[in-house]
């Protein structure tokens, strides 16, 4: 309602007077590497309840690129990612500075945020084991080492391993067990691989229902896309021909990983872009956000959906600060090169 009055009172104005300093900073600019489904009713749902304006571009790609050649000229406030890789890329390039707000500390649990403050998740996933129904029985999988476990010799079907997801998955067991175990632990794992690495997450569940694997690695909110998938119903199949694991419930937990957000070093408007990333983490956004993508709300207490509820419940989290993995992902790639797991 607001925006639209504005404009409207704009158009009346002679262009000289149109612009005051109060106006130009209620805004915000993002860069975002998030779908424009996921965070847009949170940005309208901002907009609505401060009169904050918002402004996206959505890309898959070179966002980072984009705001490193922009330099100080850079329009952008926030750059949200769907990983903590690129997060961690976007605050080791120098792009981003510090924030210090209590809401967000309160609201964001210590290992889903940076320990110097540029770097915040707001929403949480889980890198899952999808068991066949049938072939695999409940409990003889339990942990990632497992994995590695000559007993599961050519039934396992995982995405490249230099893919985000698998390098800060690899970056926690190099956190958790050394470089050389995790190296040892990695080579299992390859040579228990169906197949040459290949395709996305929700591929790997689709080789398990037809038979490819019985094992397959893949992050928890792909379970809920294609459960609910009406336009491809076929992916129904794939999600109820698996069983979920949980790893390592009774030790340190499952493997976490975050989609987050960062303000950029330059950004113009620092204090509205603070306020959105505040209330992204507030209950309301937190439960519209996780929702949405069938994720787990970074903010203790927020009600999780239905759907995980009903498939996932609580489980135990892995708490290592993710700053830690992320700094153990280099040496991760170099890993998964030395063992060859995407030959
Ligand atoms: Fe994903």
């Amino acid at each position: 309602m607001r925006t639209t009055f504005k404009k409207l009172a704009f158009a009346a104005l002679p262009l000289t007077i149109a612009v005051t300093s109060v106006q130009a900073s209620e805004e915000v600019n993002i860069y975002s590497y998030r779908q424009q489904f996921l965070i847009q009713p949170m940005l309208d749902a901002f907009t609505e309840k401060t009169g904050i304006k918002t402004n996206v571009v959505f890309a898959k790609k070179g966002l980072i690129e984009r705001l490193e050649n922009e330099g100080k000229n850079s329009p952008a406030d926030i750059v949200l990612t769907s990983d903590i890789g690129p997060l961690y890329d976007v605050v080791s390039k120098g792009l981003t500075q510090p924030v210090q707000s209590a809401v967000l500390e309160q609201n964001i649990p210590s290992q889903f945020r940076d320990p110097a403050d540029h770097w915040f998740g707001l929403t949480a996933r889980t890198r899952l084991v999808y068991a066949a129904k049938g072939r695999v029985t409940e409990g003889e999988l339990a942990t990632y080492e497992e994995l590695a476990d000559p007993k599961w010799k050519g039934r396992i079907c995982t995405r490249s391993g230099k893919h985000s997801y698998n390098l800060s998955l690899i970056g926690s067991m190099i956190a958790h067990h050394g470089e050389a175990q995790a190296e040892q632990w990695l080579e299992g794992l390859k040579a228990n691989l169906a197949r040459k690495p290949q395709g996305n997450d929700r591929a790997q569940v689709k080789a398990v229902k037809e038979g490819v694997c019985d094992l397959a690695l893949g992050n928890s909110y792909y379970f809920g896309k294609m459960i609910t998938n009406e336009k491809n119903p076929e992916q129904k199949d794939w999600a109820n021909s698996v069983n979920l694991v949980f790893p390592n419930q009774a030790d340190r937990g499952a493997h976490m990983n975050i989609s987050g957000a960062a303000l950029t070093k330059y950004a113009p408007h620092a204090e509205s872009a603070v306020k959105l990333m505040e209330f992204l983490s507030e209950a309301q956004a937190q439960a519209m956000y996780a929702e949405a993508n069938f994720e787990f709300p970074v903010r203790p207490g927020t009600q999780r959906s239905e759907l995980i509820e009903q498939y996932m419940g609580e489980f135990k989290e892995d708490t290592i600060n993710l700053q830690k993995v992320a700094e153990l992902r280099a040496q991760a790639a170099r890993l998964a090169d030395k063992v060859g797991f995407d030959n």
